[in-house]
């Protein structure tokens, strides 16, 4: 695919799953990468086995503050912005009568208001310059509901809305959505009720590897600077 020497991309949810698959991609592509996450020895590793091109920062994506620094550092590194892919996300599943109320915050503070914090650091350097891109990782549960996944799906179609909220306010600056179908990732490691993390090992039989997300991703970002691809949907065949 496309060269992306000249793009500064900062990427959330870099220590695992479809973030590092991503970063890989990205950097074998030429980009100059500013990584986050919270688990900063997976960061560092990676940055060093990538080299000069990739540099890290601790992040919490449910902290604005967090979340202004790192956009500051990758800034101070690079010079500019080109890209934020919004790609951290939790996914505690469990029925609704369950009453996991922590886990229902836990998912609106690290799904929702992640995203947000993460337009909130770098839009206004974007409005700025009348250009830029944001990536936000949704997931086909942004189009549909499954038992025991409402609020997990109730991000996700927030992230979705949120993106097409910001695509129709600024027609200079780049927004997509990507919405995966199940990835073989840590992703849903966190559930604490048994039956449901057994019927995610059911779901996982069939399953994408992370880096067909990261070449989505890709895609996207490799398009010229006048088409913005809105919403990219992958899903896993038989053949896996
Ligand atoms: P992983 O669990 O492998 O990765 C999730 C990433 O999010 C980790 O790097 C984790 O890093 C990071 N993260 C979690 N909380 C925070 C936080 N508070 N601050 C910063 N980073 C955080 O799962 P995936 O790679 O699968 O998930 C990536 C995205 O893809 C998510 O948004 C998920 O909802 C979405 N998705 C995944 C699907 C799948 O089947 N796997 C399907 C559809 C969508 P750390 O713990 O180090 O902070």
């Amino acid at each position: 695919m496309t060269g992306l020497s000249e793009k500064i991309v900062l990427i959330t949810g870099a220590s695992s799953g479809i973030g590092e698959a991503t970063v890989r991609e990205l950097a074998a592509a030429g980009a100059r990468l500013f990584i986050g996450a919270r688990r900063s020895e997976r960061l560092k590793a990676l940055a060093q086995e990538l080299g000069a091109q990739v540099d890290w920062r601790e992040l919490d994506v449910t902290d604005p503050d967090s979340f202004g620094a790192f956009a500051e550092a990758a800034e101070a590194r690079f010079g500019r912005i080109d890209v934020l892919v919004n790609n951290a996300g939790i996914m505690p599943l469990s029925p609704l009568a369950a009453l996991k109320r922590d886990e229902w915050t836990r998912m609106i503070d690290v799904n929702i208001h992640g995203v947000l914090n993460g337009i909130a650091a770098v839009l206004p350097r974007f409005v700025a310059r009348g250009n830029g891109h944001v990536v936000n990782v949704a997931s086909v549960g942004a189009h549909l509901v499954l038992p025991t996944a409402a609020v997990y799906c109730a991000t996700k179609y927030a992230v979705w809305a949120i993106t097409e909220g910001l695509r129709q306010e600024h027609d200079d600056i780049r927004a997509t959505i990507i919405s995966p179908g199940v990835v073989a990732t840590e992703l849903g490691n966190d559930i604490t009720d048994p039956q449901v993390a057994a019927a995610l090992k059911d779901w996982r039989q069939k399953s994408l590897t992370p880096d067909a997300i990261a070449r989505a991703i890709h895609y996207a970002l490799a398009q010229p600077e006048g088409v913005d691809v809105n919403e990219v949907i992958v899903r896993p065949t038989a053949a896996n």
